[in-house]
């Protein structure tokens, strides 16, 4: 496998595929947007990810993920699936998650979301030690008050 995009670069191939998903074409002024940086700078990370082999332009459809980026990009979005799974089953809201997610996922490496993922196949196929750890924190918190 080549070298990883940096944790910027994942920001906007997430972004970028996302867009694509939701609209069918990824322009810079949506993606500067979102992500909420420059368009100039959304301009300079694409010349630099289509220089790399993840992304391509076409005059009137925008920016296109290659074959390449794709694969990356669901690599990220798996990653964030991951995140979002083990957060769910420890009650952590939909908002908060997203927000959390978006600030950790490109930091961690790929061993440490392995064993997230498997942390929560485990409390899953373990419904009892998850619910004990729950009502271990509910009465922590009760015991503050
Ligand atoms: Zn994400």
């Amino acid at each position: 496998m080549t070298a990883r995009p940096s944790q910027s670069a994942e920001d906007y191939l997430e972004r970028i595929h996302e867009l694509i998903e939701e609209k069918g074409y990824a322009r810079a002024v949506d993606i500067a947007h979102s992500l909420k940086v420059r368009q100039a700078s959304v301009t300079a990370m694409a010349q630099r990810l289509a220089k790399d082999g993840y992304l391509k332009y076409e005059k009137y459809r925008g920016i296109l993920l290659t074959a390449k980026g794709r694969e990356v990009a669901r690599h990220i979005q798996q990653r964030h699936a991951t995140l979002g799974h083990f957060f769910t089953l420890l009650g952590i809201d939909p908002a908060t998650q997203h927000q959390d997610i978006e600030g950790i996922e490109h930091h961690l490496s790929h061993e440490t979301v392995e064993l997230i993922a498997d942390l929560a196949a485990f409390l899953e196929n373990n419904p009892a030690t998850l619910n004990k750890f729950r009502a271990s924190r509910r009465s922590a918190a009760s015991d503050k008050i």
